[in-house]
């Protein structure tokens, strides 16, 4: 664009952003349509003293922001800004939302994610679940929905708008994206298939099965795929940014790729070509060690994956930023266990040493690996954000 002379107009500087992320969502994101971020991208200018939202777009178009983002992925932790027990927070989503937004607002995070915990959906096909006081619900292990080999055939997919836990997880996505959407973008967070098969018929179980009855296990899948394209398709309604899938299986350290293939990819694969068609962004989260980034790209076409361990087919983490880092951003990898004995001291050092590694030219957002930790108080996670501010600042 030609300009005759002096400084742009704040209209003219406006419009050249929103014409260059707009190039930037054609060459990099895929898109055809501009997705709803370019609507917040287009209202809101500067590029020294970013909003989340602004941070996080220059960041996923790989361009160095004003500085690297941070989300430590604090989740249930956040009960404790109510003062509210992990069930309180996990059966009230009006409390699960205000306490994270709360958390939000008070540790200045740059992203919102809609995590409760990996029931959700397993809850409303059927399965009993346990709830605590102080840590995650989980399936109750006496007691799964699918009993033995049979039972696949009978699941079938359910109406997350009408069922109990997945309709109030809408609501409570569509109350994030109202209070707090013009800002932070807020990340629909859903189990993947295969995931959600284990919760009702107990890992070890799903594992045998998958060796010695495959073919059992399709039915069931299909239902379930049925069923979270249904979910997705009302969180992008709700006006969610981004859907992220979590494929737990995904990794070398749980099974081999050509069996994740076999049960999960075409699955995650049409859901994610699902949610791609809203115009809506697909993330991953896989925390498994030597996760297959390769084959999950392939299926997915992630614009950002969250992780823990070093990939599949990496040595280090230098290394996976050199092979990923201009396909997809990278979001992680600090480890939330090794965050509860940590001193303050090291966790600086450690956000530094990510930072150091990944942050160059954008694609990078200084996180955990996995939720963080659930006992834990917020100093950790402020440590991480104060690093960000600080040493994670573009153009120092
Ligand atoms: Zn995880």
């Amino acid at each position: 664009m030609e300009r005759l002379g002096g400084e742009p107009s704040r209209e003219i500087k406006i419009f050249e952003n929103f014409l260059k992320f707009l190039e930037i969502c054609c060459q990099h994101l895929g898109y055809t349509k501009p997705i709803r971020f370019c609507y917040y991208y287009f209202t809101h200018e500067g590029d020294n003293n970013m909003n989340s939202i602004e941070r996080v777009v220059a960041t996923l178009s790989h361009k160095e922001a004003d500085r690297v983002p941070a989300y430590p992925l604090v989740n249930s932790v956040s009960r404790e800004a109510l003062g509210i027990t992990y069930e309180e927070w996990t059966k009230d989503w009006k409390k699960c939302a205000d306490a994270i937004i709360k958390t939000t607002e008070e540790l200045e995070l740059d992203c919102i994610s809609t995590l409760v915990d990996l029931s959700v959906e397993a809850a409303d096909f059927g399965q009993k679940l346990l709830y605590f006081e102080d840590k995650a619900a989980c399936p109750d292990h006496h007691d799964r929905l699918i009993k033995d080999v049979e039972d696949y055939a009978t699941l079938k997919a359910v109406d997350p708008r009408k069922t109990t836990r997945m309709s109030e997880h809408i609501e409570m996505a569509k109350y994030l994206v109202e209070k707090k959407g013009k800002e932070v973008p807020i990340v629909g967070f859903v189990f993947g298939p295969l995931g959600i098969l284990g919760m009702l018929r107990g890992q070890e179980d799903l594992f045998v099965d998958m060796l010695t009855d495959p073919e059992e296990l399709h039915p069931a899948l299909k239902e379930i795929t049925k069923t979270l394209k249904d979910f997705c398709g009302a969180l992008i309604d709700a006006g969610v940014h981004a859907i992220m899938f979590d494929t737990l299986f995904a990794s070398a350290s749980i099974m081999s790729e050509s069996m994740w293939q076999e049960f999960e990819g075409e699955y995650i694969q049409e859901l994610s070509e699902y949610v791609h068609s809203r115009d809506c962004m697909v993330m991953l989260h896989n925390c498994g060690q030597s996760a297959y980034f390769e084959a999950q790209i392939e299926r997915m076409n992630p614009i950002l994956i969250s992780f823990l361990h070093v990939p599949f087919g990496c040595s280090s983490y230098a290394e996976a930023k050199e092979k990923f880092g201009d396909k997809v951003t990278l979001m992680g990898a600090i480890d939330p266990g090794w965050l509860m004995t940590a001193t303050d001291e090291q966790v600086a050092e450690k956000s530094k040493e990510m930072i150091d590694i990944f942050a160059k030219g954008g694609g990078f957002v200084l996180a955990t690996g996995c939720e963080y930790p659930a006992c834990l108080n917020f100093d950790k996670a402020r440590i991480m954000v104060e690093t960000a501010k600080t040493y994670g600042k573009y153009n120092k």
